[in-house]
This record gives C-alpha cells, structure tokens and sequence, in this order.
C-alpha cells in the first residue's frame, strides 16, 4: 500500500534536481501540497512543468534574511525535507575558506534556519509535524578529501539529534537519512572515476551504490505515520557500507 500525505503541506529544499527534486515529485503524486525550495530558477520552472501544482521557491540558502523572508513566508508546513547540500572536494591541507563557509552556511546552518522557522510555524498552529534532514553515509566515515563535507553531515546527524529531543514535546519528529554514493549531478561529480567508484563498490556488502528512489522510500517512510515513534534517528541506506 502506498503511503498517503493528503492534504499535508511539505517543503523540499534542494529541490530543483536529484534527491530533492524526486522527493518533491513523490510527495506531490502522494497528495501532498509540495512547496519546492531551490537556487537555480530553471529547474524549478521545469518541474513546475512535470508536476503542475507544485509551488516553486527559488532561493540561495546561504542568505540567512533571504531565507527568514521567503520560508516564514512560504508556511506553514507539516512536512520538511531538509535535502540542499555542497559538496565541494579538497585535499585537507588545500581546504579553502570559501568553500568551508559555503559548504557550512548550506549544508549545516541553513538546516537549523530553515528547521527553525517552520517549527516555530508547527508549534504555534499546534500541528504535529516531521522532519528529515538529508545526511550521508560520510556523516560517519573518513572519505579522502570530504573534510568539510564529512563534517557537516556529522554535525547534521548531531544537530537532528539535539532538533528530536527539543522538538519532541510539541509532537515535531526530526530523523535522518544517510545514503551511500547515488549518481545524481553531485554523485557523478564526485564518483564518477571508475577506480575511485569501484574501490567504494568494494565495501559496500549489497555492491552497488543507491538509486534515487531507494534515498526517497526511507524519505517518505519517515515523514510518514508509518515511522509515528521514531525520532532522533539516522536511517543508514548505504547497502551496509557502514558495517563492512
Ligand atoms: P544535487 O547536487 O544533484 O542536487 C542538489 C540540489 O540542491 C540542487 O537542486 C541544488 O541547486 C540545490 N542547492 C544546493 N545549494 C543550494 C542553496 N544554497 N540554496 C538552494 N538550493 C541549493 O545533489 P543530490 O541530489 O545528490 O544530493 C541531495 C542530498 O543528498 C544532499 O544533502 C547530499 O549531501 C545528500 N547525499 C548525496 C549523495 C550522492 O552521492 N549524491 C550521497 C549521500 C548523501 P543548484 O544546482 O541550483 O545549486
């Protein structure tokens, strides 16, 4: 039986391509009223074209004001798909500043804006909510010239942790998802050289990486009253990369 999210109103960040993007399509085909959060204009206008009825909102999560003014504006929201990430590789000893901030203010700090303003939203019409905020299976493992990057998705993990237990009494469910390599635009930047991915394959026991829709089914299962009590949970899809 599929999950139903009728008459929910969901925010997806990150929206305009991969993970996100296929996020919001299934949150939308489930019946929710989708509200898709991204930086580049033309992908939301394409998915506004695929999925007529979703509520495109184009903005750089790592303007702090801008994103006060357009979320609080956006809401109120049931659901939240917390999903826009950087990932920007270096070699640790030639990590820049810009791209420390950068991958900070959008993979880290704009969660915690964006989670702020729609819970407060939650909690003042007095509405249960969940949220799943988009990790990584780098959160937890040493990945050569992911510092920053491993970085963030571990203090994304903490930081849900924290969310699940303050969010908690005012019925809000905070959970994480933490797939393995997917080869969205980000994973085939990243993962693209054969060796590099068949050295990954290699520890990974189900030996493959994640497709998309095995990142969106563990998603849309948290978001659901499938998963009512669980909280302050990261749900590995990492085909046991994390136990090998
Ligand atoms: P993609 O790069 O394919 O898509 C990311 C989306 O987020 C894009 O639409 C991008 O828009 C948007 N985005 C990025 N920065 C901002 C910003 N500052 N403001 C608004 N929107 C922004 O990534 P994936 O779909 O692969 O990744 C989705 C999530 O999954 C991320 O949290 C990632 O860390 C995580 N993940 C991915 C893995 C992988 O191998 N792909 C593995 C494990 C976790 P634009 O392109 O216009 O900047």
């Amino acid at each position: 039986p599929h999950l139903s999210f009728h008459g929910r109103r969901a925010l997806v960040t990150g929206a305009g391509k991969g993970i996100g993007r296929a996020v919001a399509v299934a949150l939308s085909r489930a019946g929710a009223r989708v509200t898709a959060l991204s930086r580049t204009a033309a992908d939301l206008e394409s998915l506004a074209r695929e999925c007529p009825g979703i509520e495109p909102l184009c903005l750089d999560l790592a303007d702090w004001d801008a994103t006060e003014a357009a979320v609080g504006a956006a809401g109120p929201f049931e659901l939240l798909v917390n999903n826009a990430a950087v990932a920007v590789l270096q070699p640790f000893l030639e990590v820049t500043r810009a791209a420390f901030d950068r991958c900070l203010d959008v993979n880290l700090r704009a969660v915690l804006h964006v989670s702020q303003i729609v819970a407060r939203q939650m909690i003042t019409q007095g509405t249960p909510g969940a949220i799943v905020n988009v990790s990584s299976q780098a959160s937890q493992r040493a990945l050569r010239d992911h510092a920053v990057y491993c970085s963030t998705k571990s203090a994304l993990d903490m930081l849900s942790k924290v969310m699940a237990m303050e969010l908690g009494p005012y019925k809000i469910r905070v959970n994480t998802v933490n797939p393995t390599v997917v080869m969205t635009d980000m994973g085939r930047i990243n993962w693209s050289d054969p060796q590099k991915s068949a050295a990954m394959i290699n520890r990974i026991p189900l030996g493959k990486f994640a497709e998309v829709d095995d990142v969106v089914n563990s998603i849309l299962f948290l978001l659901s009253d499938k998963s009512a009590m669980t909280t302050g949970s990261s749900l590995m899809v990492d085909g046991g990369f994390l136990v090998s």
